[in-house]
């Protein structure tokens, strides 16, 4: 628990209850925070409801005599629309945004601009780690904002996660995430790969995990989550490629870094191959299966 005492007399905004929301308001609840739930969705409501939230009719009512107002939402339109058209005009003068959903890099610096010109200060805040985590409280934020405003935004990100950690300024939490996410989907495709052909070549994909895993091919991918049924520890490739990360979020993450990529000229050839692959998956209907399923295309 984080300093209840202190935390008690808090009153925050949530807004985007959904998968993510849903856990990380229970965890700000659980942590001695009151907390004012709105979702455009009713099961996601009740859902907070049920888990110590007070639920209210609109954005603008959450926001309002709120000390700090965190948002989860699917994407930079939803949270530049309701920042713009409910949040701004409603949050009580001094109020903390926070918004922890992935969005692209230019709409998180848009949103906190626009935010600084009407005096409020914004960190964006997206996380690593999927719904598990944010039920659990287990999630890695990776923070945008300067040195100050992080210092406010800590204790409540701390509620919800298990590290904090300060990326720079505005949108370079969202900036670590899509690189972080770029480097998982190429690093992903690669270990599926080489499984794939080691079996072709006639080596046992045990063995193959044996050296590999202690060898300079090592990676998160391979340790941590290895794509093949039966090998390394417990994966969702041992549960039939259910659960774990989808492919459609992968997907998202991955346009989202081909967009920043293309904004500042970086080249990024592994980055688009993965995309181009997760896109094929997404095509295929197989959108909700786990990231690692993409070593049935290359089996
Ligand atoms: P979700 O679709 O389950 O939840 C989003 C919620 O936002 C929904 O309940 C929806 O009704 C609500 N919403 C949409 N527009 C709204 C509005 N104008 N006002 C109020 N509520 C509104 O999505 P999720 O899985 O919870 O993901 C949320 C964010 O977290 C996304 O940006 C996603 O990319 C990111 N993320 C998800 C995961 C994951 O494993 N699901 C992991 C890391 C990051």
């Amino acid at each position: 628990m984080y300093g209840v005492d202190h935390l008690m007399s808090q009153t925050i905004a949530f807004i985007g209850l959904g998968n993510m929301g849903g856990g990380m308001a229970a965890n700000l609840v659980r942590n001695g925070f009151t907390v004012r739930a709105f979702d455009l969705a009713e099961a996601a409501l009740a859902k907070a409801e049920a888990a110590g939230a007070t639920r209210v009719a609109s954005a603008a009512e959450a926001a309002s005599g709120a000390d700090a107002v965190v948002t989860m939402l699917p994407a930079g339109k939803h949270v530049e629309s309701v920042y713009h058209d409910a949040v701004f005009d409603s949050a009580t003068k001094g109020a903390l945004f926070l918004d922890c959903s992935t969005i692209d890099v230019a709409t998180a610096r848009r949103v906190s601009a626009a935010a600084a010109e009407r005096g409020f200060e914004m960190v964006d805040a997206p996380v690593s780690g999927g719904i598990a985590a944010a039920n659990g409280g287990t999630l890695t934020f990776m923070v945008g904002a300067d040195d100050a405003t992080f210092g406010r935004a800590k204790p409540i990100l701390s509620a919800m996660g298990k590290a904090v950690i300060h990326a720079g300024s505005a949108g370079n939490g969202q900036a670590a995430k899509i690189c972080n996410n770029m480097l998982l989907g190429a690093t992903m495709i690669a270990t599926c790969e080489a499984f794939a052909m080691a079996q072709k070549i006639g080596l046992d994909p045990q063995t193959f995990y044996d050296i590999s895993s202690v060898s300079s091919g090592q990676s998160w991918s391979m340790t941590s989550y290895c794509p093949l049924p039966g090998v390394g520890p417990q994966s969702p490739a041992d549960n039939g490629y259910e659960g774990g990360f989808a492919v459609a979020l992968m997907l998202k993450d991955l346009k989202l870094a081909l967009e920043a990529a293309a904004s500042v000229n970086a080249s990024v050839p592994m980055g688009s191959q993965a995309e181009s692959l997760y896109q094929l998956l997404a095509n295929k209907g197989e959108g909700g299966r786990d990231f690692s399923s993409v070593i049935e295309l290359l089996s």
